[in-house]
């Protein structure tokens, strides 16, 4: 029997998790919610995939031409577990439908860590989700932090974290959002990446600023770390290439910017061109005292995916160990 998961809201992270749902073998698509008929709403039915619509919107479909399942409530009645892909601040709205049916239901970054009281990243604290009604996958961001900060903080206890977060101002099908011609400091510091790091993993001592420029690939992280145990470069370096979903490139090698990782990731096949793997330029690592230095990039539509596949088996009980959680998501799909 496999576990019948339902998208609520077939956007960029929803379609992604729609994808990697029926890339496994123990879970599978039983449908996704869309709240207007657009090009989207038209491309899930192509794929195949049940479309459940708010009960209000029913006659916008109708009238559009599209075949619908029923409505969004239908969709929560039939799901072990939904995955919530509403943009961040809507989908706490449907907490009280999922209660009330009984679901399980995952929510994105752009929820904040009370809404469930367990955020989730699959290195750092599977167990937490075990079981769970609720949880919560942290944003791209914090994945991308998390994927190289828990494996460095275990090996060699970090003291202090420093980082600043150079950000995308849209992803690539969004042409409304902006800055299209400036640079914009997130003015509040720290910026809510550090607390929500501490989210997952309440130890660690960081800081974080941001701005955000005009670009819609990638994120870029740099990264200051204060450690309490001694290390190397080199050791550095071994321990990122044997950390699952962290990718070491070098510039060079011609891997100079975010547009040759794009690159990259469209060269070795991927679905959607996507970088589900936090990129770090090994070339650009330096450890100089007690203090390790290294940049770090992150592909913000894609990075959370095999976040939320391992979330779902962690809830749903279907792997107690998370390494193998891991490790068998990435080849379904294939990083
Ligand atoms: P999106 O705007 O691309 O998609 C959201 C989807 O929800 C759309 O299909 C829209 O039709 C639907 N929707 C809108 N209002 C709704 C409502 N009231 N009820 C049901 N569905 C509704 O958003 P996204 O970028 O996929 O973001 C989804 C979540 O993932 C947010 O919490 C966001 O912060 C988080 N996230 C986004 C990114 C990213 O870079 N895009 C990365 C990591 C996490």
């Amino acid at each position: 029997m496999k576990v019948k998961v339902g998208i609520n809201g077939y956007g960029t992270i929803g379609k992604r998790v729609a994808t990697a749902v029926n890339q496994q073998d123990d879970m599978e698509i039983i449908g996704v919610t869309k709240t207007r008929p657009t090009y989207e709403a038209q491309l899930a039915i192509q794929m195949g995939y049940p479309l459940y619509v708010p009960a209000d919107k029913v006659d916008d479909f109708k009238a559009a031409g599209l075949d619908i399942a029923g409505t969004v409530d239908d969709l929560i009645s039939k799901a072990d577990i939904i995955v919530d892909c509403t943009p961040g601040k809507v989908s706490g709205e449907y907490k009280e439908a999922y209660a009330k049916a009984g679901v399980k239901a995952i929510w994105q970054g752009g929820e904040d860590h009370s809404l469930t009281g367990i955020s989730f990243n699959a290195a750092a604290n599977y167990k937490e989700s075990w079981g769970a009604q609720f949880s919560r996958v942290v944003s791209c961001n914090t994945t991308g932090l998390l994927r190289t900060l828990y494996p460095i903080d275990k090996n060699f206890k970090i003291k202090n974290g420093y980082v600043s977060l150079i950000r995308r101002s849209a992803d690539p099908n969004d042409s409304k959002a902006g800055p299209i011609n400036a640079i914009e400091p997130v003015v509040k510091i720290p910026t809510h990446h550090g607390p929500d790091v501490q989210s997952v993993l309440p130890w660690i001592s960081i800081q974080t600023m941001a701005v955000k420029v005009p670009t819609t690939l990638m994120h870029i992280h740099t990264v200051v770390l204060e450690l309490e145990k001694e290390t190397t470069t080199e050791e550095i370096i071994k321990l990122l290439k044997e950390t699952p979903r962290v990718k070491l490139v070098k510039a060079k090698d011609g891997v100079k910017s975010t547009a040759q990782i794009m690159d990259l990731a469209r060269e070795i096949g991927r679905t959607r061109g996507d970088m589900f793997e936090i990129v770090v330029w090994e070339d650009g690592i330096k450890v100089v005292g007690n203090t390790l230095y290294y940049y770090q990039a992150v592909n913000q539509e894609s990075d959370v995916i095999p976040e939320n596949i391992d979330c779902i088996r962690s809830m749903c009980k279907l792997e107690e160990d998370p390494a193998k959680s891991i490790a068998k998501t990435n080849k379904a799909m294939g990083i």
